[in-house]
């Protein structure tokens, strides 16, 4: 009788020491279907080759199709500028830029235009540039790198960047990094959504934060800036720490979930990058994953996969397809969309979301049994509970 009580008070524990954990699982909406989206994130500026590599991605992507029709879709995180000239001086790093309203970028910019008619691309808010200009100009004095980076513009690849300066919203020129003035994020938020507006004739709908590093001023100034959609990791990194990697806010975010700024959340939750070995059977089982917590999978994956000094373009294109083609007969039940077109779902309400109480408990019990640490907890919370139980009869 004592044991039984016993375990009963150790649930009861347990589940007041996991009770966010829980709320957040339990809020976050259940899926109707599955749904997998590739993410790609750097295209822009850059290499002049990126006009052929959008081409082979987008015919690719067009010799499939889901069970309503649709085409899979690749969301471009598009870069919009850089330096536009070799060694540009560091104190015009930002006045010298060249964009994508740039003649000589045109067939990048038909490529993508040409993709999303065809339905297989839509684009994204990734940034002006693929780092602070002003800490990347800082940075020179010390860093050859920088300066032999900067010596092949213009279309260099941000890519080669120190991965600490490739952080747009702070200043990582030295480390850790600092902080950036509230003032100075406002006015480049401003100047990159106008930028891009004169570039595509629209406003951006969804932002991905270049290596996710951003905060709080910098989400507020996209939200105002007229954005919607926050593509996260589900955690905010502010800064790069004194190793150079991002450091963790504790800041967590969810599917669906209405930011105090006003965005709305999504998040990539698995990568698919064929140059380090990605291949089909990895985007299956995260698919697999993904689908038994009732969320879509948003495969991150990368321009350096198809274009410049480390891409396998062919081999990761067929890698694309190959994923594609078996994750339609894994799941026939398969749905292409956006993560615009996705994150309508989560803030309407959509028909692809499913609000049954006995998916929803499924989900929940997925969601919580991903971290080895809680696994090993209910491994001996079970087991107490067998224990007990047995004694109890005996
Ligand atoms: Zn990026």
């Amino acid at each position: 009788m004592y044991g039984l009580l016993g375990v009963l008070l150790l649930w009861c524990c347990a589940l007041y020491a996991l009770r966010r954990e829980i709320a957040s699982a339990w809020s976050e909406p259940c899926l109707r279907q599955p749904v997998m989206v590739f993410e790609g994130d750097d295209w822009g500026y850059g290499p002049l080759a990126q006009a052929d590599a959008l081409r082979e991605i987008a015919a690719e992507l067009c010799r499939h199709r889901d069970s309503t029709g649709r085409h899979p879709e690749m969301t471009l995180g598009v870069v919009l500028a850089g330096p536009g000239v070799a060694g540009t001086p560091t104190d015009a790093l930002a006045a010298a830029r060249v964009t994508l309203t740039d003649p000589r970028l045109e067939p990048v910019v038909n490529a993508m235009h040409d993709g999303v008619a065809a339905g297989v691309f839509d684009l994204q808010l990734h940034g002006m540039e693929h780092y602070h200009p002003a800490a990347l100009g800082n940075a020179v004095t010390h860093d050859p790198q920088v300066r032999d980076w900067l010596a092949d513009a213009p279309f260099c690849e941000t890519e080669r960047l120190p991965s600490p300066l490739q952080s747009r919203w702070t200043d990582a020129s030295v480390l850790p990094s600092r902080t950036l003035a509230d003032d100075d994020v406002r006015k480049r938020v401003v100047e990159e959504v106008a930028t891009y507006r004169q570039c595509f004739g629209i406003t951006p709908t969804v932002v991905v934060p270049p290596t996710f590093v951003w905060n709080e001023c910098v989400e507020q100034a996209w939200a105002h800036a007229g954005l919607r959609v926050l593509v996260t990791p589900g955690e905010r990194y502010e800064g790069r720490g004194a190793d150079g990697l991002p450091v963790d806010t504790g800041v967590c975010y969810r599917n669906g979930q209405r930011c105090p700024s006003g965005l709305m959340a999504m998040v990539r939750n698995d990568y698919f990058e064929p140059v380090r070995g990605h291949r089909a059977d990895r985007g299956l089982a995260a698919l697999a994953t993904r689908w038994a917590q009732r969320r879509p999978l948003l495969l991150e994956t990368h321009r350096s996969n198809f274009v410049g000094s480390t891409a396998e373009p062919e081999d990761s294109v067929r890698a694309v397809g190959d994923l594609v083609a078996k994750a339609l007969v894994a799941q026939p039940a398969l749905r292409f969309l956006s993560v615009a077109e996705l994150a309508r779902q989560y803030e309407q309400d959509g028909e692809l979301l499913d609000r049954r109480l006995s998916v929803r408990l499924s989900a929940l019990w997925y969601r919580l049994d991903r971290h080895g640490r809680r696994r090993k907890v209910a491994a001996v919370l079970v087991l107490l509970t067998v224990l007990a139980v047995i004694l109890a009869v005996v």
